[in-house]
């Protein structure tokens, strides 16, 4: 597994405008001129719990200025999109509908969480685990993902079942894939709102070993009738740009999709995958 080369898009980048990561805004660029990616979504986190990372970060601004700045700078090389990963808590929906309804973004990811006062926080994981069954201790996840999908809010939900990696002490990618009817609701709101699926690379190189989520769930996504993936490495460092995209489109080719996307409409040609991913 390696840093891609050659894909048509990289849709989940974090710079030195979100709270966790150092990586200047035009490292990626280049690195995606060099490395042949046609498209990329600089996606800085976004939170809604005051004192959370993310809280007031940075100003929406500065943020539209320098991701759109870069675009121009870019313009020919790579297209370069101003996007945002919103952290989605049910409590907070209000606010973040207000936020996108009066902020103007390219491309928008909704994604869970574990908020400080969860059940999913460091200090509190292990006793709320004890004595649970995977479908007792995914709940809470997998219900503000379904609240999430069905908003409407977003153009992608992002990471659909990260809490694999917070729980991979107790319990592997296999046990999720042997709960396939818990994926169900999340997969069938994802179908009627919409809303694209993003297959998370990230879970690659994590201890989880797997995209989030796993083949089978995309591959499931088509069957039930799901038109629109994205891919995404979620790099919050310059060696991960594009790690493990090739691998996310393959899973997306298997499933049966024959492009990726950012937006809505699904005729843009430079998004279709290369032909080495076509079957
Ligand atoms: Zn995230
Ligand atoms: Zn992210």
């Amino acid at each position: 597994m390696a840093q891609a080369r050659d894909v048509p898009l990289d849709a989940h980048l974090h710079t030195e405008l979100s709270p966790d990561s150092a990586v200047p805004l035009e490292l990626y660029c280049a690195q995606a001129a060099e490395r042949g990616v046609g498209e990329i979504a600089i996606t800085d986190h976004l939170d809604f719990t005051p004192g959370a990372p993310a809280y007031g970060y940075v100003e929406y601004e500065r943020r539209e200025r320098e991701v759109r700045a870069a675009a121009e700078r870019w313009a020919g090389r790579v297209t370069v999109r101003f996007g945002v990963e919103l952290t989605y808590e049910s409590r907070h929906e209000d606010a973040i509908r207000e936020h996108l309804r009066t902020h103007s973004y390219d491309y928008s990811i909704g994604s869970v969480h574990a908020m400080s006062d969860g059940p999913y926080a460091h200090g509190r994981l292990a006793g709320f685990v004890a004595g649970k069954s995977l479908a007792e201790v995914v709940a809470p996840y997998f219900a503000e993902v379904r609240l999430a999908i069905r908003s409407g809010l977003f153009d992608t939900m992002g990471h659909l079942d990260m809490c694999k990696r917070w729980l991979v002490a107790w319990f592997s990618a296999a046990d999720f894939a042997a709960v396939p009817e818990l994926y169900e609701p999340l997969l069938h709101a994802l179908v009627e709102s919409g809303t694209a699926l993003e297959v998370n690379s990230s879970g690659l190189r994590h201890k989880t070993g797997e995209t989030y989520p796993g083949p089978w769930v995309v591959a499931r996504f088509r069957e039930l009738g799901g038109q629109r993936v994205t891919v995404g490495s979620d790099s919050h460092l310059p060696h991960t740009f594009a790690f493990g995209i090739e691998e996310a489109c393959e899973i997306v080719a298997a499933a049966g999709f024959d492009r990726v996307t950012v937006e809505r409409a699904l005729d843009r040609g430079d998004l279709v995958l290369p032909e080495r991913f076509r079957r």
